[in-house]
């Protein structure tokens, strides 16, 4: 089968990601292997043809969407290729990086793996192992994301509040250079000397650069991260295809939870669920209970969300499972307790109904989880959120072709998540525009999003959007938690960096791909010019 293929029609399901920003490109590749990869870069590099590294395509920034010459699908590149344990005990899997994070788990909870390949050492690491004993914590809600496109986004998601977002999961990663040299970068091992960097070549050699003067920002970020002596696997993780291309990776796997616990408790207005995140965050306003328990996860969904979804409801035959909401509902917030022992549970959900009752809540409008089969329904109804404004986006698309989805992830610390919420909030009300408010409030980056219909509310989302990353640069946050800058917020990206630091970020960029062939169009702006 040929390698290089001319894009034809056949494929025009590869010119857009989730984000539904339209690419385009002149040919398409799927290798298989890592060797294949290299072949497809090296023909890139010889012949001036600019490269999108494709993963799952579920991003919402339009990074996979190529904006010209190679769509670099690796979707077929999606084997376990083998285990090992440390002296620690700890478990690692090597994977290819168009793994998909729902072929990941599948293996894991069942202990079905294609053992094709592996070598004697890491058929003996899996013996032992039992079905479900092992997970690996990373879960951006959308399971279709592979594991190449996570880490190439540092994707975070609903249960990073205790987990830690993609980077602190990965130990290894094998990268593919600009021009097909690669490199193998190891934790711990690999790191700047300062702000030098040296990365070992396979067959001999290295790839020196200096990485920028200054550092990115330390609160939840998607984009490029660059720290003084840092590990250099974390060069690649949020650089979203611009740097180089992920060829494989080492999982650091951890002991899978025995339970989950799950409930979404619904207030009469948003300050009583800002009140309550507060407390279970270990901030509880005076007279509200202190709240001594850890949550795997703490999401919010206003009003307008939750009735985007009880009219899709009405709509969409495979939402009619969804649950029916408590009557006078304003919005909700979902909880989530992993453990080992249900007993744990009790103390947890003690301490958490004194809580609820001391910020306006009430145990009659709380829907809990005890379950793995009643927990799924509460994930169903937090996932059918974007799934929802996905299927708006996609009608609204059909009018005005420009629409893309309009979802912001800006991300402050504690002491600025309400002030910023307030700031959204009084921005869209003074719109005419429909919007709603969901997303990760635990790690205080919530999910505004403007379901644009026509051409000029989408201009309007934009401007907005603008405006709020000048907002959040001032208070010391990021444009962008987790979905990355991609090609819609290059704009927002160059309001947080600034033209000095955007321009070190291109002399790096420049540095390991002086073609300029890598994610054309992703994060980066040349010259303080946008291109969109
Ligand atoms: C319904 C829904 C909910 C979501 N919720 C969340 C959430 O809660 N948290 C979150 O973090 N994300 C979320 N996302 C976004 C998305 O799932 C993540 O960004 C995910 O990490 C993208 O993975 P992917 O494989 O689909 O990457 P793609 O979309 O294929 O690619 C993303 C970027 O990574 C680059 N890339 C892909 N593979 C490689 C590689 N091997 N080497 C180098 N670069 C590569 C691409 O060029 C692109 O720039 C959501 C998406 C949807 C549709």
């Amino acid at each position: 089968m040929q390698l290089i293929r001319k894009m034809t029609a056949e494929y025009a399901g590869y010119l857009f990601d989730e984000s539904r920003t339209m690419g385009q490109a002149d040919f398409i590749a799927f290798p298989t292997c890592e060797d294949e990869l290299v072949q497809a870069v090296r023909w890139c590099a010889e012949n001036n043809v600019p490269l999108t590294a494709q993963g799952g395509m579920t991003g919402l920034a339009g990074g996979a969407s190529p904006e010209r010459g190679l769509a670099l699908n690796l979707s077929r590149m999606n084997r376990i290729l083998g285990m090992r344990r440390d002296e620690s005990g700890a478990y690692f899997l090597r994977v290819q990086p168009g793994l998909l994070l729902t072929q990941l788990r599948r293996a894991l909870a069942a202990k079905s793996f294609d053992l094709s390949g592996w070598d004697e050492a890491s058929v003996e690491t899996l013996r032992p192992v039992k079905a479900g004993e092992l997970f690996f914590p990373p879960d951006p809600t959308e399971p279709t994301a592979s594991l190449g496109g996570m880490a190439a986004c540092n994707a975070c998601g609903a249960r990073s509040v205790l987990y830690g977002c993609t980077r602190a999961h990965v130990n290894a990663l094998r990268v593919v250079l600009a021009d097909g040299r690669v490199t193998r970068l190891v934790r711990g091992r690999d790191r700047a000397r300062g702000r030098h960097i040296s990365l070992p070549l396979e067959g001999g050699g290295a790839f020196e650069a200096e990485l920028p003067s200054f550092d990115t920002p330390p609160i939840k970020d998607a984009g490029y991260y660059i720290r003084e002596n840092m590990d250099l696997v974390d060069l690649f993780m949020g650089s979203q295809g611009t740097l180089g291309l992920i060829s494989e990776l080492e999982l650091r796997l951890m002991p899978a939870p025995k339970h989950l616990w799950g409930l979404t408790a619904f207030f009469p207005d948003d300050e009583n669920a800002l009140a309550y995140v507060r407390a279970v965050k270990g901030r509880p306003d005076q007279g509200v209970p202190a709240f001594p328990h850890r949550a795997a996860s703490i999401e919010f969904f206003n009003k307008n969300a939750l009735d985007m979804v009880v009219r899709q409801k009405a709509l969409t035959p495979a939402f009619r499972q969804l649950q029916e909401l408590p009557e006078n509902y304003n919005c909700a917030v979902y909880l989530e307790f992993n453990g080992g022992d249900p007993a744990e549970m009790l103390p947890i959900l003690r301490d958490l109904t004194k809580v609820l009752l001391a910020v306006g809540g009430d145990i009659e409008r709380t829907w809990v989880a005890r379950d793995q089969l009643e927990l799924e329904q509460l994930l169903f109804f937090r996932h059918s959120i974007p799934e929802t404004i996905d299927l708006i986006i996609e009608e609204n698309k059909k009018k005005e072709p420009c629409i893309t989805i309009l979802s912001t992830d800006m991300a402050v610390d504690d002491d600025h998540f309400d002030e910023l919420f307030h700031i959204y909030k009084r921005d869209l009300s003074a719109t005419s525009l429909q919007w709603i408010i969901f997303g990760h409030i635990g790690e205080n980056h919530v999910h505004p999003n403007i379901l644009a219909r026509t051409k000029e509310e989408y201009e309007q989302g934009h401007a907005i959007f603008e405006k709020w990353a000048r907002d959040v640069h001032r208070m010391g946050g990021s444009i962008s938690a987790e979905h990355g800058a991609g090609k819609i917020k290059k704009k927002l990206a160059l309001i947080m960096y600034g033209p000095e630091k955007m321009r070190e970020l291109v002399n790096l960029k420049r540095a390991f791909d002086p073609q300029g062939l890598l994610g054309p169009g992703n994060i980066l702006t040349y010259g303080g010019e946008v291109r969109s």
